[in-house]
């Protein structure tokens, strides 16, 4: 039988069967530690039942992965949705910048989710728009309060494996728990799954319906950067591309060069602020990073 790994916990793995809907407790064979490859959540297992009844088996082989992710370690995945408030707290664009930069250097496509949008004016929700147009992502907005926004975030989901990430106090929880909710009015079938305890610890995946699946992740308030030649960072911040070539000097990395196509844009509007502000904080800390 095949399944999916939705949570691993001391050793153990449960495995979701698609199959017959249920969730198996299983350990992994011997053969795994010697090959030194450990299963991840998100993975596609084939698993050898060993009792029906208790729903307990052992998994005796990884499927072939669609990627991997150091953080939050898993596998498989489609898509991110990081959670900021759009206001209480105010988003830490910062903190999103370097979310974005870990994700496309993981080759994750990312979708931003300003939540909590009940608290917002229609310009405060432009001027968001506007720091994120030239980043490649799509954005939602959305009021776990109003439920406004949930069909698209739905929609969103739809059929893909998506790591949900964002700091504390965001509405990461309501979210979660509305989007779970849902699922089991719709099909009856999450609360086999469950929702564990009350905070995340572990990464774990839930299965909302059919081919879709939420990874809940504990709240970060930090996110390292990868480990990226600082020259290579520009690379990272989808706005550059379309100038990459029209700085007077080749190879310029857009921070004290002469004639820089991406600072002239910067002062005309067209590259946010904020964006060019995140980019040079990055890349001197990468900076600084080489010199020990
Ligand atoms: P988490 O820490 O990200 O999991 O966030 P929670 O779901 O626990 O929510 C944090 C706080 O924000 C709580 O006080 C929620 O009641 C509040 N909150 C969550 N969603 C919304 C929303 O859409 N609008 C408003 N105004 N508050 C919200
Ligand atoms: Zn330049």
């Amino acid at each position: 039988m095949q399944g999916k790994i939705i949570k691993g916990i001391a050793g153990f793995y449960y495995v979701y069967a698609e199959e017959t809907d249920t969730i198996y407790e299983c350990k992994a064979k011997g053969i795994f530690r010697n090959r030194k490859v450990k299963p991840l959540v998100g993975d596609m297992v084939a698993i050898e039942v060993l009792d029906a009844a208790q729903a307990t088996g052992s998994i005796t082989e990884i499927l072939p992965r669609k990627n991997e992710l150091i953080r939050p370690a898993s596998a498989n995945v489609d898509q991110a949705m990081v959670i900021f408030a759009a206001t209480n707290p105010e988003p830490n664009f910062h903190l999103l910048d370097r979310f974005l930069v870990m994700m496309d250097y993981q080759n994750v496509p990312t979708v931003i989710c300003f939540n909590k949008e009940d608290l917002i004016g229609a310009e405060e929700k432009e001027r968001l728009r506007e720091i994120y147009a030239g980043a490649d992502c799509q954005i939602v907005f959305t009021s776990t309060y109003e439920k406004t926004g949930i069909d698209k975030v739905c929609a969103i989901l739809e059929d893909k494996t998506t790591v949900l990430a964002g700091p504390s106090g965001v509405g990461k929880s309501s979210m979660t728990n509305l989007l779970l909710s849902d699922a089991r009015m719709e099909t009856g079938g999450i609360s086999k799954i469950g929702r564990g305890r009350h905070t995340t610890r572990h990464s774990e995946i839930f299965h909302i319906s059919g081919r879709s699946y939420l990874m809940d992740t504990p709240g970060f308030t930090s996110m390292n950067l990868p480990e990226l030649e600082k020259e290579d960072l520009r690379f990272y911040f989808p706005e550059f591309e379309p100038l990459e070539g029209s700085c007077r000097f080749n190879g310029c990395v857009h921070m004290n060069e002469p004639d820089c196509a991406v600072k002239a844009a910067v002062s005309d509007g067209k590259i946010h602020k904020m964006r060019y502000e995140s980019y040079t904080t990055m890349y001197q800390e990468l900076k600084e990073q080489k010199k020990y």
